[in-house]
């Protein structure tokens, strides 16, 4: 054990902090967090302990997620620069106009999703459940579905509904291609092909299963296939490797790398410990709405 992750693991007992790392972290930062995982299984994984103060491994929307699950905790986030690109893709305003054009029209957004666009919306969904929260939209209107164009588009071609698209995307889900794909499927004709849903159509039709990110560690795990094509930001392999030694992973595209993500170090979680920084909150009124949308979801589900 290194001096910097000796001194974060005693001043999380000091703090009574639990630190949660989101699947596409560095592997030394996954390594020293108490949960690892996607960002609304961690939000709700932080909730149900007695901790403090919650250091979120990730970016900014997810650190708004934790804090609006678990208001009586303090919520760090160790790089304020660490923000998603396409949660920045809408802001509030701007789906305000847009649910002025579709009027009625039901608003499902991705929880990849600042809270102040959440508060804004019907009902929230993850890449694993959207299509079942489409689904369950008794509305025949079409529906409004923001940020992600790619994941909406995919819900879509699962459902038998009308989706009316925000042309947000993921811009390191982009740099996976479709011919990655086709010359790795030519090397490896027996590896399975896992892609996220925030992967361009073309990819995800070269793909066997397009999954979440628990969804694509869950698959490895429990498939009789010994190679697969892993189709997401490159921070998964670590887990992937850790719980499966026996099996080959290849990464779709070596490029798929959120610089957001990667920008959290074990450096910035100890002062972020130390300063009690960056604090990240949301205001009471943004949290009721928020929240109201992420508890449809999971009534729905
Ligand atoms: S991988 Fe994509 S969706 Fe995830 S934080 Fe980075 S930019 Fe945002």
């Amino acid at each position: 054990m290194n001096n910097v992750t000796e001194k974060i693991l005693a001043l999380k007992e000091r703090r009574k902090a639990v630190i949660l790392a989101h699947n596409y972290q560095r592997g030394e930062v996954q390594d020293i967090a108490d949960f690892v995982g996607d960002s609304l299984g961690l939000s709700q994984q932080a909730a149900k302990t007695d901790a403090k103060v919650i250091v979120f491994c990730g970016v900014h929307f997810m650190a708004e997620t934790a804090a609006m699950l678990s208001p009586d905790k303090i919520v760090l986030l160790p790089d304020l620069n660490a923000g998603c690109p396409m949660a920045d893709m809408i802001n509030a305003e701007q789906l305000r106009e847009e649910k002025k054009k579709h009027p009625g029209s039901p608003v499902v957004c991705y929880v990849n999703s600042t809270a102040e666009v959440k508060a804004e919306c019907d009902v929230c969904c993850t890449s694993s459940n959207a299509i079942k929260v489409v689904e369950r939209l008794g509305d025949e209107r079409p529906i409004i579905f923001i940020p992600d164009q790619y994941l909406g588009a995919y819900t879509a071609s699962k459902t038998n509904k009308k989706l009316i698209l925000w042309p947000g995307y993921c811009p390191t889900h982009m740099k996976i291609g479709v011919d990655d794909i086709i010359n790795l499927k030519k090397e490896h004709p027996c590896a399975e092909v896992l892609v996220h849903p925030e992967c361009r159509p073309e990819v995800i039709a070269q793909a066997d299963y397009a999954l979440s990110t628990d969804g694509i560690i869950k698959r490895v795990g429990q498939s009789l296939s010994k190679e697969f094509i892993i189709g997401t930001e490159l921070g998964i392999l670590h887990r992937l490797k850790k719980e499966n030694p026996g099996k080959t992973l290849i990464p779709a595209s070596k490029r798929a790398v959120c610089p957001n993500m990667k920008s959290i170090t074990l450096e910035k979680v100890l002062w972020a410990l130390e300063r009690m920084e960056y604090h990240v909150t949301v205001s009471p009124e943004i949290r009721e709405k928020a929240v109201k949308a992420v508890n449809r979801m999971l009534e729905i589900v």
